[in-house]
């Protein structure tokens, strides 16, 4: 999914600089061009691009989103706060369902209490769109769309949706360069479920959660990567994903 119009407009000079302003345009029309589209595909590509708009804020000339150093957790907090409004709208915006924030937020309790390492805190909404979606922003804003919370009546496919979100907070993707290649994408979805699984696991969910919300989402959106994800999840492992160690006859 690329970004609309109406965003890049919100985004255009002066609140980044001209030269960002640019990278903003030609990032999108590449993100129009991308096929396959992950979970919080949008929320990676806001959040790549925020992140340029405010190091344009604080200095002028970054030559390469490479020389970024590591985000603090104020500068995500930073971040995500100023894509919030924007990501919100592009799904239609929040929608005030306490119950499902209770409910997600007794989940991702149940979670982040199994599992030390992950960093909070985070916070629960409901997006009011028909996309079968979830989205995470930097500084711990869990996003999962109306279409998908009504399907996650399973405690455990909710969970899942969470943790994965968690993971690429934890891996701080939103702040990544975006990947040169779908395959490079790819690879951080597919960590993203490893380590949501490994987290289910901990927290006394069946780990095969992961697997069953991509198969929900892959009937929902077929365009979507889900289907390879579950493969990549259903797999016997192996010694590294990028390791050509394949059984011939398996
Ligand atoms: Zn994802």
């Amino acid at each position: 999914m690329g970004l609309g119009s109406d965003f890049l407009r919100r985004l255009k000079p002066p609140f980044v600089g001209r030269s960002a302003y640019i990278v903003l345009l030609l990032t999108d029309a590449l993100a129009q061009a991308f096929v396959a589209v992950g979970e919080e595909d949008l929320s990676r590509i806001v959040a790549a691009l925020l992140t340029v708009a405010l190091a344009g804020c604080q200095t002028t000339a970054r030559s390469s989103w490479d020389s970024l150093s590591p985000p603090t957790g104020r500068t995500e907090a930073l971040a995500g706060a100023r894509a919030a409004p924007a990501v919100e709208a592009q799904f239609g915006g929040v929608v005030s369902n306490g119950a499902a924030e209770s409910r997600m937020l007794r989940i991702g309790r149940r979670i982040t209490r199994s599992v030390p390492e992950l960093r909070g805190p985070y916070r629960y909404l409901v997006l009011d769109s028909d996309r079968v979606d979830a989205v995470s922003l930097p500084g711990g804003r869990i996003y999962v769309t109306r279409a998908l919370y009504e399907r996650l009546s399973r405690d455990d496919l909710l969970a899942a949706a969470l943790a994965h979100e968690m993971a690429h907070l934890q891996a701080k993707d939103h702040f990544k360069p975006r990947p040169a290649s779908p395959h490079g994408a790819l690879d951080k979805e597919l960590s993203a479920d490893r380590f949501a699984a490994r987290w289910l696991d901990a927290a006394g969910f069946p780990s095969e959660a992961m697997t069953d919300l991509n198969r929900l989402v892959a009937d929902a959106q077929p365009a979507g990567w889900a289907r390879v994800r579950i493969a990549h999840l259903t797999r016997p492992s192996m010694p590294a994903d990028n390791q050509v160690n394949h059984d011939p006859n398996g």
